[in-house]
């Protein structure tokens, strides 16, 4: 027998058309009002390649699939609540519109919410890496979801509808900063180079760039503190690669971005910079054990980056790297020992739970002797 606290989802409870239900049905409805009201809730810069006719149809499939898990959960006559929530929403969805919701004409606004942004991320990433955590698992027991992944889905989306501001801010430094420096001739000398040549440049040097400010995050108390929310996950996977103090993500992120402005590489290469470490980012936390051979020597892994997240003393200030070990390396905080994997993960410090009172934390936390940073 089962014992009973057991979380792992089982067929016939009703917990995953539960969940099911309500997740495609809160999608649907997010889904809807970004077709309603473009301007305030579209990323300008990706809406343009929508290709709107095939998210109709996957808007459609979203809403019988989420009515459909509903009234699973009656037939099983478990969890209803949630199925009633998820058909709840999906029913508001197609009063407004549903797949066949008209576009009207708009003008951009001067702000946004990048809610389709978050939506298309969500559904691809949990496409993507929930079956890869269950086909691949590093820890078999841990289960999809763990404790505190409502504070990381709040990181996930608070991230997301705020990209507007977050390009904002990282960008604008660089250009404050260096955009006097007249770098025309270097940037168009760097944009003819071959594509890998530029994509590998453009690896190595924000990975630098942010291997200095992660580490500095380290060692510095007060930056500590922000970065501290990052490695207060206990359970690695997916979705905690998103729990990251805005202060942290500001910093780290415009300091990555210097060398892709000062370098000015070309358009091609940028976009695949960024859908490349937007995937990694998420890749490294991940709770999969994928065999990558020799190429882990190369590239961050699970296990590289799992090892920076180890609760042990000892592995302490190691492996600040993010796309490349050779960086760690060179600057001797480099470790993996063979196949091994940490035991656990966490800090020795005590951080609030909740995405509010994390967000406070730094601002607040007074000084205690004997603090562990790591
Ligand atoms: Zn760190
Ligand atoms: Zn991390």
């Amino acid at each position: 027998m089962q014992p009973k606290n057991n979380k792992q989802f089982r067929l016939g409870e009703g917990r995953i058309s539960g969940y099911l239900s309500l997740f495609l049905g809160v999608l649907s409805l997010f889904a809807v009002v970004c077709f309603l009201f473009p301007e305030f809730f579209t990323t300008p810069e990706i809406r343009k390649s929508y290709p709107i006719a095939l998210f109709r149809q996957i808007l459609f499939f979203t809403l019988v699939l989420s009515f459909s898990f509903g009234l699973l959960t009656f037939i099983l006559n478990k969890r209803k609540r949630m199925g009633v929530i998820g058909m709840l929403c999906s029913t508001v969805a197609i009063l407004l519109g549903g797949w066949q919701v008209e576009i009207k004409e708009f003008d951009t606004g001067l702000f946004y919410i990048g809610l389709d942004w978050a939506i298309l991320d969500l559904l691809v990433l949990a496409l993507i890496f929930i079956p890869l955590e269950k086909v691949f698992p590093k820890r078999e027991q841990q289960i999809i979801l763990r404790p505190e992944w409502q504070t990381d889905l709040m990181y996930f989306c608070i991230g997301h509808f705020f990209i507007q501001i977050i390009a904002l801010v990282t960008i604008t430094p660089s250009s404050v900063l260096f955009g006097w420096l007249k770098l025309e001739t270097l940037q168009s000398r760097v944009s003819t180079w071959p594509f890998v040549l530029q994509f590998f440049c453009a690896l190595l040097l924000t990975d630098l760039a942010q291997y200095t400010m992660h580490r500095f995050f380290h060692l510095n108390r007060v930056l500590w503190r922000f970065h501290a929310i990052h490695h207060s996950i206990k359970s690695l996977d997916w979705l905690a690669a998103s729990r990251l103090h805005f202060i942290d993500i500001f910093v780290t992120r415009a300091f990555g971005f210097i060398p892709i402005f000062v370098m000015g590489f070309s358009r091609n290469v940028v976009v695949v910079y960024v859908i490349f470490i937007a995937f990694q980012a998420v890749l490294i936390h991940s709770n999969t054990n994928i065999n990558f051979g020799f190429l882990k020597y190369l590239f961050v892994t699970p296990q590289y980056h799992h090892w920076h997240h180890s609760d042990d003393p000892k592995t302490y200030n190691k492996n600040f790297a993010v796309h490349l070990p050779l960086i760690d390396f060179i600057f001797g905080s480099y470790y993996l020992p063979g196949n091994e994997w940490p035991a656990s993960y966490g800090i020795q410090e005590k951080l609030p739970g909740g995405y509010l009172r994390q967000l406070l934390h730094p601002f607040i936390k007074k000084e205690r002797k004997g603090q562990a940073m790591q």
